[in-house]
């Protein structure tokens, strides 16, 4: 075992945990530096959430994709900041506070994995890996001005993920080329006995560029209210010069989008009201003081160690699963659930792919977005994808002020080949 020395100018707080040396070996990963989102559990580096309710905590075994990527020989050069256990858009609900946007520090790298978009970004590693449950891998991808895949639900093993909704959360890779994203989907897919959703079905594909007879959906709904008109001007540019370049647009109607954010809101934060009971102060987490009555060692515990947006969902998400409410509100969720998956469905009868901005808006100043109902409007164009379970991808597509802005590129179920093709396409094209 050879190992790399890192040791950044981590002047935009990507990190939690950075390993001055790291081991690498042999494999198509050699040598590279690779971070990690903090909710994916790493053998002996602190794995916290940016949580404080986990502080002091090192995972006696690796993630699934932890393991394959040392298999490969990547080299694991750090632990990267999050929004704590994955909620928010924007890296500033960390409990080791906000990171900075490498394009511009006075912004928001977006979230809820802008610690590895800020990362990769930056230069201080070549590739990282986040997770993506409404947008959390997309969202920083675009703010950043780098690669981002949401892989098919189920297609990359969650084992050692720790859980923010379950149903949704996806670990995917994140890098400044659609080639390095492709590779590292080469290395993510092996099948894993030890996630039961998880669904044996390799990648092996080299990004093909060729978009000639493609046929490429827009839904209206992707550039209706919310969506800054510079920001859908340049993504139209994008897909116009897809266009140019052999595609056929075809224009479409994703009428689900209505009420998808609702949905995919009471969804979100039921699972994590569910997922967040198993911190109780006695398993993880500093240690409660047991000489008082449980309930109240309980409550002290947590109230001191999750952060108020966090508190805020689990509150909501319990009401929206209590006896009574939960046909009115998670019932009906999943049904509106199965209208989006519908929906893609549908339009995937006629089209190879869809796409659209990733984001309504370029990146937000930090501070910007102070409640919290604008901030869950920020994550409207990238939760339909989340709902349904289908690949996405961000490609850089031009900058509107000199901040980056997003293509996202949308495809069938397992055919996460065909979103990285088309993203390949467009950057091989150059920034128009
Ligand atoms: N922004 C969304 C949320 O706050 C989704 C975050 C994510 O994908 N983890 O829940």
């Amino acid at each position: 075992m050879a190992s790399i020395t890192f040791s950044p100018d981590d002047r935009y707080n990507a990190f939690i945990t950075t390993l001055a040396t790291a081991e690498t070996g042999p494999g198509r990963l050699s040598g590279i530096p690779v971070a990690i989102k903090d909710n994916i559990s790493t053998r002996g580096i602190p794995t916290t959430c940016a949580s404080r309710i986990l502080t002091g905590y090192v995972p006696p075994y690796d993630a699934h994709v932890v393991t394959l990527l040392k298999r490969e020989g990547a080299a694991i050069v750090g632990k990267t900041n999050m929004d704590e256990f994955g909620m928010g858009t924007t890296t500033e609900n960390s409990a080791f506070g906000p990171t900075l946007n490498p394009v511009d520090l006075t912004r928001v790298p977006g979230g809820s994995s802008g610690g590895s978009a800020a990362a990769v970004a930056s230069g201080m590693v070549r590739m990282a890996l986040g997770s993506d449950t409404g947008g959390s891998i997309r969202c920083p991808a675009a703010f950043c001005g780098i690669v981002g895949l949401k892989p098919t639900y189920g297609r990359v093993s969650r084992y050692g993920l720790i859980g923010y909704a379950n149903s949704l959360d996806q670990i995917g890779p994140m890098a400044m080329t659609v080639e390095d994203v492709s590779l590292l989907m080469e290395v993510l897919t092996a099948s894993d006995p030890r996630d039961s959703t998880s669904i044996s079905c390799p990648y092996h594909h080299t990004p093909d560029p060729s978009v000639t007879g493609l046929k490429i959906g827009v839904p209206e709904e992707f550039f209706g209210e919310g969506v800054d008109p510079q920001v859908a001007t340049v993504v139209w540019n994008a897909i116009t010069r897809l266009e140019s370049d052999g595609a056929e647009i075809v224009a479409c109607r994703m009428p689900s989008m209505a009420f998808a954010l609702a949905a995919c809101y009471v969804i979100c934060m039921s699972e994590a009201s569910s997922n967040l009971a198993r911190f109780d102060g006695v398993r993880y987490g500093p240690p409660a003081d047991i000489k008082q009555p449980w309930q109240k060692a309980y409550q002290e515990q947590r109230k001191a160690g999750f952060g108020t947006e966090v508190r805020r969902r689990i509150m909501l998400g319990t009401f929206a699963l209590s006896s009574g409410y939960y046909g009115r509100y998670y019932a009906k969720a999943q049904a509106a659930r199965q209208q989006v998956r519908e929906d893609f469905a549908r339009l995937f009868q006629t089209v190879d792919v869809i796409a659209g901005p990733t984001m309504p808006t370029v990146a937000y100043r930090i501070g910007e977005k102070n409640d919290p109902l604008s901030m869950y409007l920020s994550d409207t164009l990238t939760v339909p994808a989340s709902l349904a379970g289908v690949p996405a991808i961000s490609v850089p597509c031009g900058t509107q002020g000199g901040l980056p802005i997003g293509l996202q590129v949308m495809g069938p179920w397992f055919r996460d080949e065909k979103v990285i093709d088309v993203a390949a396409a467009y950057e091989q094209g150059g920034i128009a």
